[in-house]
C-alpha cells in the first residue's frame, strides 16, 4: 500500500529524523506525503544509527530503489548539511526545500543579524522561501495554512523507552488511523456533492464532480475571488491574449495571465498551478471572460481528484474477481 501511494502521491515528500523514541536511541525517520484529501500518508520508515551522509545516502538509495527508481518533485526536510548532501547526491533532479516550521523553532531567540546560522539560512533561501519555489509542484506544502496543522499529525507517541517491537505497534497502529481516515474521506466523497453558497454550475460545478471535497473548498475559494477581481486586457496577438488580473480586497497585486484562446492553455505569472496544482482566480477570471465553462482537463490534477486512487481500486476489484471465481471452483464451498 506504502508504495501504491507512494505511485499516486510520491511528488512531494516530508522526511523528518527528529524523533528519537526508542531506547536503542535509534533515529526514526518517516517518509511521509500527502493524499488527494489533503492529509499524511506513510510512504516508509527506517532506522538510523547515526546521521552521517554515507547513511542517509544509504537509506535513499534503498528507499528510491524499493519504490521503483521514482524521485519526488519537491522534497521537504528539516535544515541538514549531511541530508542536504545524500538528497543532491541520490534525487539531483528533485528540488530540495526546507521545513518553515522547523526554522521557526530554530529563530525564537533575537539580534538574528549578525548570527552565522542565520546568515548562512539566508545563503539557503531558494530551499525556504516560497517565493522563490513557486515554478515546480509542493502541493502548496509550504504557503497553505494546513501546514502547521499536518506537521504536528505525523508524531509518534512512543516514548525514551519503547523498544522496538513496541514501536512497531504503535506504528501499525498509527497507520491504521490514517488509512481509516482516509476510507471515509473517500466515502464521503463518493457519497455527497458539496454545499455551496455560489450557485453549482459551469466551472464550479464541474470542480464538485471532479475534486475531493477539501479541494473543492480550496476551489471555491479562488473561484470567489476572481468573481470580485477585475481584468483588463492588454494585448491580442494572433491566439494569445494577454490581461492583467488584480483583485481589490487583497494586496491590490495585478498578475499577468496569457490565454490561448485555441488550446485553451493559460499561465499565470502568480504560478499557482505550478506549486499548488490547481488554477488561480486570475486564470479563472480571464476563462470565465472567455466563456470557458469547464476546467480545461490539462488543469484537473490527477491526484488532487477523486479518482486519484481509480488505478488501485481497478487492480483491487480484478482482484476479488480473481478470487471470487476462484472461490467458485473451489468443490468443499
Ligand atoms: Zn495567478
Amino acid at each position: 500500500m506504502m508504495k501504491e501511494d507512494y505511485d499516486i502521491f510520491g511528488d512531494v515528500m516530508v522526511f523528518d529524523t527528529t524523533y528519537r523514541t526508542n531506547k536503542y536511541n535509534l533515529i526514526c525517520a518517516p517518509f511521509v506525503g500527502i493524499n488527494h484529501h489533503w492529509k499524511n500518508v506513510m510512504f516508509g520508515c527506517a532506522f538510523l544509527s547515526d546521521e552521517k551522509v554515507e547513511s542517509f545516502q544509504w537509506l535513499f538509495e534503498v528507499f528510491k530503489k524499493s519504490m521503483g527508481g521514482k524521485c519526488p518533485v519537491s522534497f521537504f526536510t528539516y535544515q541538514d548539511q549531511a541530508i542536504s548532501n545524500a538528497i543532491e547526491k541520490v534525487f539531483p533532479e528533485t528540488r530540495h526545500r526546507l521545513c518553515l516550521w522547523h526554522l521557526h523553532q530554530n529563530a525564537v531567540n533575537y539580534k538574528l543579524e549578525n548570527h552565522p546560522w542565520f546568515n548562512r539560512l539566508y545563503g539557503l533561501k531558494e530551499k525556504w522561501c516560497t517565493a522563490l519555489s513557486k515554478d515546480l509542484f509542493s502541493a502548496g506544502i509550504l504557503s497553505s495554512q494546513r501546514s502547521e496543522s499536518s506537521n504536528h499529525a505525523i508524531g509518534f507517541s512512543a516514548k525514551k523507552n519503547t523498544s522496538l517491537t513496541d514501536f512497531f505497534g504503535i506504528f501499525k497502529e498509527m497507520l491504521k488511523n490514517w488509512r481509516n481516515k482516509e476510507q471515509k474521506d473517500e466515502f464521503q466523497c463518493s457519497r455527497s456533492i458539496p454545499e455551496s453558497a455560489l450557485p453549482l454550475t459551469g466551472m464550479l460545478k464541474h470542480a464538485s464532480e471532479v475534486y475531493t471535497l477539501t479541494l473543492f473548498r480550496d476551489f471555491e475559494a479562488e473561484f470567489l475571488k476572481s468573481i470580485s477581481s477585475s481584468s483588463t486586457l492588454i494585448l491580442v496577438e494572433d491566439r494569445m491574449m494577454v490581461y492583467n488580473v488584480s483583485s481589490h480586497d487583497n494586496d491590490g497585486l495585478s498578475h499577468r495571465v496569457i490565454f490561448d484562446c485555441l488550446s485553451n492553455l493559460i499561465t499565470c505569472s502568480c504560478k499557482k498551478f505550478e506549486e499548488c496544482g490547481f488554477l488561480c482566480y486570475h486564470c479563472l477570471r480571464v476563462l470565465h471572460i472567455n466563456s470557458i465553462v469547464s476546467i480545461p482537463e490539462s488543469y484537473i490534477k490527477k491526484r488532487w481528484t477523486k479518482f486519484a486512487k481509480s488505478e488501485i481500486w481497478d487492480k483491487f476489484n480484478s482482484t476479488v474477481g480473481r478470487s471470487e471465481k476462484f472461490r467458485d471452483c473451489i468443490p468443499w464451498r
